[in-house]
This record gives C-alpha cells, sequence and structure tokens, in this order.
C-alpha cells in the first residue's frame, strides 16, 4: 500500500506522556487536603502515574477493572486520573455531595474494586463499609497516618503504595476506544446514572474544546480548575492542560472567595473554571480584599444559569472576560462555549455582553438542534423554543450497565434543557424541560424569574417554579432568599417585574425562606421546592 497515513490510537496516556516529554518542568500546584500548598510539576505527574499504574498490576486490579476516586482537586488525583486510565482501567470519579445511599449505589453499580481517598471523606468511606460489595482495597491519598489506619481495616497509603510501583513502566498501547473514565449524574431523580467516556472521546474532547473559540488554554497559561475533577473531570481541564502543558493550580478543599484570591494572586493564575457561586464568592472577596486580580484575564463560568451582571462586573472592575459555556454529564461536559463572530466587532460592550451571556455556539465535534413534542424539528430562528438535542463524537450512547439506548430512534440525544438557537447557532438555555412552567398553553422560563429577581438588591437567591393552578394549570411562584439586612416585601419584589415581562408571567406569589435546598452539584433541587410549595395556589381564587 503506498500514499497512506500513520494511525495511532487516540489514548490519555499520550496526553501525559507529552507532557512529561515537552514540558516536564511545569509547575503542578497543589492545595494539600491537610493545608499547604505542594508543588510538583508535569514530569513528576506522569512519572508517579506510571508508578501507580504499575503497583496497581502488582495489587492485582486487573485491565477494565473501575478504580474510585472521592477527592478534591490536587495532584494525587490528577496522578490517579492518569496512572489508572493509562493503564488500562478506569477512573470512577465520584461526588462526595451524594447522600451515603447514592454513593453505596454508584460503588456497588460500578463494581468498583479499588476506593481512593481524602483524607476529608475517610469518615464517610468507614460507614460505607459494609455496604460496599466489590471494592477490595481502601488507598488513603496521602503519607501513612496511624489515626486513620485505626478506622478502615486494611487501608493502603498512597505515598506507599507508589514506592512499590515501578519507575521504568512503559503506558500500554490500548484501542482508542478502550473505556477510561466513569462518572454518574447527580440523579435528582431516581437512581444516578453512569456515563463511560473513552479514550477517543476524551481526546477528541480534548482538541475540539480546546479551539481558540473554546477555552483556549495554551502553555502560557496558569489554569486554576475551581470545577471539581469529582465531577465530569472538572470540564476536561486536567487532559487539556497536559496537552498544551500549562501551569496548572489545583485548589484541594479551599473554594471559599478568600482561598481562591490568595491562590491567584500567589500563583499568577490567569484563566480560572467554575460554577456561578464560585464566582460570586470570588467578588465578594476581590471586594472585601481589595485584590483586583490582577493576572487574571479570564473566567469560564457553566454549570447553571449566569447572572446577568457577572459579565459587566468581570469586565469593568477587573479586566477579566468572561466565558459562558454549556454541557452536562452525558456530554463530557463541554457542549457550547460563547465565543464571538468577526461580525460582532463593531458592537458596543452592552450587546456584545448580551450574546455573550447565552450559552453559545457548538464546537466542531457537536451538532445541535431543537425539536418539538413530537420529535420533529424545529427553526432555528432565536425565538422558536423547543428540546434541545445533541449528537457528536463526545456525547453519551448508553448509559453504564444500562439495557438499550440512550438516544432517539435517529441518534440524537435528548438533553432535559428547552432552548432556543439562532440563525448563527447560538443556543440559549431558557429552562430544563421538566422545571419550566406551562400557564394556559403557553411556556414561561424559569431562569427569566429569577435572573430579574436576582438583579433586585434585597433578593441574596430566588427559584422560580411551577404551583399547580385550578384555572391555569400552572403558575409561577418565586421561592427567594432576602440578601442580608433586606427586608423587602413580596408586592416590592411583585412590582420589580413591572415591564421587564409580560403581566401574565409575573410570578403569582412570593415566599421567603431562609436557604434554598441544593444537591450534589450545588444546583437548586426544584423538586424539592415543588413538593414543599407546589400546591400553595390551590383553593385561592
Ligand atoms: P446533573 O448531573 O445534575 O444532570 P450536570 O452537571 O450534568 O448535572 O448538569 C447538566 C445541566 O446543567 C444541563 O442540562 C443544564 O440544565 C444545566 N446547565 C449546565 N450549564 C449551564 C449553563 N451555562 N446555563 C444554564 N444551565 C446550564
Amino acid at each position: 500500500m503506498s500514499g497512506t497515513m500513520m494511525h495511532k490510537q487516540l489514548t490519555i496516556s499520550s496526553l501525559i506522556a507529552h507532557a512529561a516529554r515537552y514540558h516536564a518542568g511545569t509547575e503542578v500546584v497543589s492545595v494539600e487536603t491537610t493545608g499547604g500548598l505542594a508543588r510538583s510539576n508535569w514530569g513528576k505527574v506522569e512519572e508517579n502515574a506510571r508508578k501507580l499504574a504499575s503497583a496497581l498490576g502488582r495489587l492485582g486490579v486487573d485491565a477494565g477493572a473501575r478504580c474510585a476516586t472521592i477527592a478534591w482537586n490536587n495532584v494525587r488525583h490528577l496522578e490517579i486520573y492518569f496512572g489508572v486510565s493509562g493503564s488500562g482501567r478506569v477512573t470512577h470519579t465520584i461526588n462526595p455531595r451524594l447522600f451515603p445511599e447514592q454513593l453505596i449505589y454508584v460503588i456497588n453499580h460500578a463494581q468498583d474494586q479499588v476506593l481512593f481517598l481524602d483524607k476529608t471523606f475517610l469518615l464517610v468511606a468507614a460507614k460505607l463499609g459494609e455496604h460496599l460489595k466489590t471494592v477490595k482495597h481502601v488507598v488513603l491519598m496521602g503519607p501513612r497516618d496511624e489515626e486513620a489506619a485505626g478506622l478502615v481495616e486494611g487501608l493502603l497509603f498512597y505515598d506507599e503504595l507508589l514506592e512499590t510501583g515501578d519507575a521504568q513502566y512503559q503506558w500500554p498501547e490500548l484501542d482508542e476506544n478502550t473505556p477510561a473514565s466513569l462518572c454518574y449524574t447527580s440523579g435528582t431523580t431516581g437512581n444516578p446514572k453512569g456515563v463511560q467516556y473513552t479514550h477517543r472521546s476524551t481526546v477528541l474532547h480534548t482538541i475540539a474544546g480546546n479551539q481558540p473559540d473554546g477555552l483556549a488554554l495554551s502553555g502560557k497559561d496558569t489554569v486554576l480548575p475551581v470545577v471539581p475533577m469529582f465531577h465530569v473531570a472538572a470540564w476536561g481541564v486536567p487532559y487539556i492542560t497536559a496537552a498544551t502543558g500549562s501551569k496548572l493550580v489545583l485548589p484541594g478543599p479551599g473554594l471559599d472567595g478568600e482561598s481562591l484570591v490568595k491562590l491567584i494572586d500567589g500563583e499568577k493564575v490567569t484563566i480560572a473554571l467554575g460554577v456561578p457561586t464560585i464566582w460570586m464568592g470570588l467578588l465578594a472577596a476581590l471586594a472585601a480584599t481589595g485584590s483586583k486580580a490582577k493576572t487574571l484575564t479570564r473566567t469560564v463560568v457553566g454549570g447553571s444559569a449566569l447572572p446577568p451582571s457577572m459579565i459587566p462586573t468581570f469586565r469593568d472592575e477587573y479586566g477579566v472576560e468572561l466565558i459562558h459555556a454549556w454541557g452536562m454529564t452525558e456530554t463530557s461536559p463541554l457542549g457550547t462555549l460563547n465565543q464571538l463572530l468577526q461580525k460582532h466587532g463593531d458592537l458596543s460592550d452592552a450587546e456584545k455582553a448580551d450574546i455573550r451571556l447565552g450559552q453559545g455556539r457548538a464546537p466542531w465535534g457537536v451538532e445541535l438542534r431543537l425539536v418539538d413534542a413530537d420529535g420533529a424539528p424545529l427553526p432555528e430562528d432565536g425565538e422558536t423554543q423547543g428540546d434541545l438535542q445533541i449528537r457528536g463524537h463526545w456525547i453519551v450512547e448508553s448509559y453504564f450497565g444500562a439495557e438499550g439506548s440512550a438516544l432517539t430512534d435517529d441518534g440524537w440525544f435528548d438533553t432535559g434543557d428547552v432552548a432556543t438557537i439562532d440563525a448563527d447557532g447560538y443556543m440559549v438555555i431558557r429552562d430544563r424541560s421538566k422545571d419550566i412552567i406551562k400557564s394556559g398553553g403557553e411556556w414561561i422560563s424559569t431562569v427569566e424569574l429569577e435572573n430579574i429577581a436576582i438583579a433586585h438588591p434585597g433578593i441574596a437567591n430566588a427559584a422560580a417554579i411551577a404551583a399547580r393552578h385550578e384555572k391555569w394549570d400552572e403558575r409561577p411562584i418565586l421561592i427567594a432568599v432576602r440578601a442580608e439586612a433586606a427586608d423587602p416585601s413580596p408586592d416590592e419584589i411583585l412590582a420589580f417585574y413591572d415591564g421587564k415581562v409580560a403581566s401574565w408571567q409575573v410570578p403569582d406569589a412570593v415566599i421567603f425562606v431562609d436557604d434554598l435546598p441544593l444537591g450534589a452539584t450545588g444546583k437548586v433541587l426544584k423538586n424539592k421546592l415543588r413538593e414543599q410549595f407546589g400546591e400553595t395556589l390551590i383553593g385561592k381564587d
């Protein structure tokens, strides 16, 4: 045969091998679970990952075995990502905020053989002990610790385990379709569902998600993923930074605003990634400490709706560009990212911010569409709302251990989100389909009602939900948390909607609460609120 090109498998080990070969001395800084900063580099991370891979072999952990982690963002977690997956085993990241029965469910369902834990979570694991049917080895991610050894029988210590590994271990040549990692959805209703990513899906997500119109991380950047490594691989940042050779700063358990300000200033972070609540904490801490976060040029935000004021605040007060992204466990997670086009160049800052408030465009590798209740495609005119569906190289096909496909008959994944898409492909999430309010045949977006409420100075947080209504089926009501030292009345909040939405979209009631119930990924549990307040309007007019 002539005229051929090399054919190499797309593997996760190739990412870390690249980092070690070309960026060995570039720092990986990590806040330890016990406090204090640990300084490593890509060269040491790769060496330790290979030692871990070989040590797991000596322990008798087979190829393909699931190895679970319950851990913060730290350097040992990073080594496990590459050591476990690079050697053909599967890294199963677990969200520590799951309820104990959900933790037991996911560990047994995944049939995890090894459980790696940060010290923070040792007690949780000790309590789960007898319910875990498949776990053969529990490994504390640190040096030997006698107090911990007394809590869990047969406990192993990560640093000792590494010493049993072979520093000469070579990465195996894996087929790119080999499973590499596993993450369960947070399961706000029913049991969590597992999404198993392959080497190929991960590498394609790494390349395509990091284009200039995507995350655009580079070898010049110092990257701070505040988004957790325990849920959807911190949006792929560990893999992307290995490919780009960026300096990586892992924040450990310190996710409060002040700890982040210290890290950003101390390590000269240029780009940070996290959910909106993290940035609310950071902005408050910047204001309190007087830091201007001078080195920070970009933050990436996603995971839930972005409060509109965040873009101008970052831009005007700190010179930081806010990049909005959307995705979910089933999409690895990057589904869309919001960067402007050439034709937007002459727009004002406010007009640009308006576009960038949406969730953005699909990068190469995924496609989006809108459909109606019968699955028929809808126009992409920026106005028509429909069920958002997605397909592409890093989108789930079937859930781990579940029978049947997760897709529509014609091969698309239904996201459960309701959205609009405009002629340029810019997508805006209007709601989750199970949250949207259907009032007399019309749809009301809860996101829009919440954004207006949050913009009121007397409101710290708010959730709009559907309450059952005798005449209209459902009507919106607002469940709100007052801002500190503020005491707005329900009528004052309702009056605030005047002129901002059509009068029939204004909530029927405002109910104040001390806190909103949050799920394992920090999102408001609207089903809980519906259970509690869903009947409020029944019997009134
Ligand atoms: P879960 O495990 O709760 O499904 P995911 O982390 O998979 O959590 O979250 C996916 C969902 O989060 C999306 O379907 C969407 O509703 C919401 N979401 C993610 N990013 C955004 C965003 N930028 N704006 C609004 N909603 C978002």
